[in-house]
């Protein structure tokens, strides 16, 4: 067992000053029974807790981490930028190399606007949706997590998986008067839904859901939503604040061959700083003021610490063979997994695309919001807490995804796929 009387420490004096002693409430690690990780430093694929105690670390700044921790070369172009100045609020070079850079890698992306997160990302891509289209309807799926603005909280995933309906105090009722929330996977009933909707502007889904644990989308689903929004004269938005550069250099469109009206980006793009995008072909983002009149802004919208950061790890995604080492690793660490649960047919679903994955305690395949039910939240805070004291920091909530970094390492990961099938062995297949 860890002692940690420092994070503890930490922890206790910060609910003094920050609610909850935390600036976003899954870090608080109350769904795995642990008092928060109190984190002192990073470097690659590990984490120091201020105790002095490593973690190998799956959170990765929640996805956000593609090449891991203080990678050198991130650190190096942020530290240039930061002597040259770190924020103008006005234009700089660096924008438009960063603009080229992810128009040129995200399909059917042909501007883009830079703002801080994805919340902000999202919420400004369905307001252009509206804009453009004239209409008002947003559909969404339930156990999608779009971030936190009022219209999208609705049947969210994420923190908010277990809450009701409207899955936050201080939404007004009317706020949500433009949102249908939808079982995801559900093709004929999504499908009738569009049709009989006059005043859709847009269809908004995480193609690979990663906010309710990995679920992704069925291609099949996909194709439909993309031909009945077509049909409808609305438009279909991905949100590909986990997926973009995350499955690949083209994301979940690439993955699928789907292509969406408008995509959201944010955490890899930023390389670990705050930066989100959404983008899309010009005929529609150029009702952005100020070129028409869909209001939207930002003063560290493009900041030049974040756009250097980003420009450099998606250089580096770019290199001959990343992602193929990236799921070489994800192979290293969960093939033998899979062969065990298969083997042994242990009571567990491992979902994984690419370099996320999520271990669900049940033995029903998830495919929707509606299957969590069935996981069992009592077995995940065990397995948690089990290879936390053993030095894993793995998702703090069995609705979160777990990412590996092109920095974590194959002894690590080695380490870590023992651990975890020894756990798994002694807890499930005696
Ligand atoms: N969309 C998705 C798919 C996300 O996963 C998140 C955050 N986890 C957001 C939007 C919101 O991003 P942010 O926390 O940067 O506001």
């Amino acid at each position: 067992m860890r002692v940690r009387e420092k994070s503890q420490h930490v922890y206790l004096s910060s609910c003094g000053v920050i609610p909850g002693g935390v600036n976003s409430p899954v870090r608080s690690c109350k769904e795995v029974g642990i008092d928060p990780m109190v984190v002192s430093h990073g470097k690659a694929d590990t984490i120091w807790d201020v105790d002095g105690h490593p973690y190998v670390d799956f959170c990765m700044s929640w996805g956000a981490l593609l090449l891991g921790h203080a990678d050198a070369e991130v650190v190096d172009a942020v530290g240039k930028q930061m002597a040259r100045g770190s924020s103008f609020g006005i234009t700089t070079p660096l924008e438009r190399d960063m603009a080229e850079k992810v128009t040129q890698l995200v399909p059917g992306m042909e501007k883009v606007r830079f703002v801080s997160s994805g919340t902000e990302a999202v919420m400004s891509a369905i307001r252009l949706a509206r804009g453009y289209t004239g209409k008002n309807v947003i559909i969404k799926f339930n156990g999608n997590y779009h971030g936190h603005c009022d219209a999208l909280l609705v049947q969210a995933g994420s923190g908010v998986t277990l809450m009701p309906r409207a899955s936050s105090q201080g939404i007004p009722e009317e706020s949500l008067k433009y949102t249908l929330s939808l079982p995801y996977n559900e093709i004929g009933v999504v499908r009738d839904v569009i049709r009989g909707c006059k005043d859709l502007a847009a269809v908004l889904i995480e193609p690979i859901a990663a906010n309710m644990g990995v679920v992704p989308a069925d291609e099949t689903f996909l194709s439909m939503l993309r031909e009945e929004t077509q049909a409808q004269n609305a438009l279909l938005i991905f949100d590909e604040v986990i997926s973009g550069f995350r499955v690949g250099a083209g994301g979940a469109q690439a993955w699928y061959g789907v292509e969406a009206d408008l995509i959201c980006l944010g955490k890899i793009v930023g390389g670990g700083l705050p930066a989100a995008a959404f983008g899309g072909r010009s005929e529609i983002m150029n009702f952005l003021a100020p070129l028409g009149s869909v209001y939207q802004a930002g003063t560290l919208s493009g900041n030049p610490l974040a756009m250097q950061a980003g420009l450099t790890t998606l250089s580096r995604l770019q290199e001959e063979g990343f992602y193929q080492k990236l799921q070489d690793k994800a192979n290293l660490l969960l093939l033998p997994i899979e062969q065990l649960i298969e083997d042994r047919e242990l009571p567990l679903q491992l979902h994984r695309v690419g370099s996320m994955f999520t271990l669900f305690f049940c033995s029903k395949k998830i495919r929707s919001k509606e299957d969590l039910a069935t996981v069992d939240l009592q077995a995940y805070q065990r397995y948690f807490q089990a290879l936390f004291h053993e030095g894993i920091y793995m998702a703090p909530s069995q609705f979160e995804a777990n990412f590996i970094s092109a920095a974590h390492t194959e002894e690590n990961l080695r380490w870590v796929r023992d651990k975890i099938m020894r756990y798994l062995v002694c807890n499930y297949a005696l």
